[in-house]
């Protein structure tokens, strides 16, 4: 089940610029800054409410972060939904046709594992799954 809109994803060049922007916007600072190896990313998280803005800035060339800010320039880049069992969501999805891009979910920012879906089944939005790692 997608229980809800988890965070925003969106791309900037420079994020400390970015932070001092959605700091003034939000009235808030950002509650935690995380670099997701992974991903090649920082990101930068701010809570709105039950809402959570996700701000990444690309740390290498190569990345999907960097290869979107230099196709499509700063923006949203992608929505997450929180699920309660990623496992089954990556199944309902992929069996629905969708492209699900990631075999296994993946270790992401904000002790979540996440999973990603491709923008040209979801009219160009990339989407991403994303479920708490409980800690037992
Ligand atoms: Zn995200």
């Amino acid at each position: 089940m997608m229980n809800k809109i988890e965070h925003i994803g969106i791309a900037v060049h420079n994020l400390d610029q970015a932070c001092d922007i959605y700091e003034k916007l939000l009235g808030v600072g950002s509650y935690k800054t995380e670099e997701v190896g992974s991903e090649c990313v920082t990101t930068a998280f701010f809570k709105t409410g039950d809402n959570k803005i996700e701000l990444l800035q690309a740390t290498d060339e190569d990345s999907a972060i960097a290869k979107f800010l230099a196709k499509k320039g700063e923006g949203i880049h992608h929505i997450a939904f929180e699920v309660t069992d990623i496992y089954a969501e990556m199944k309902r999805l992929s069996d629905e046709g969708f492209q699900v891009l990631n075999e296994k979910p993946k270790k992401g920012a904000d002790n979540k594992l996440v999973c990603f879906v491709h923008p040209k089944g979801t009219n160009g939005v990339l989407i991403e799954l994303c479920q708490e790692i409980k800690l037992l």
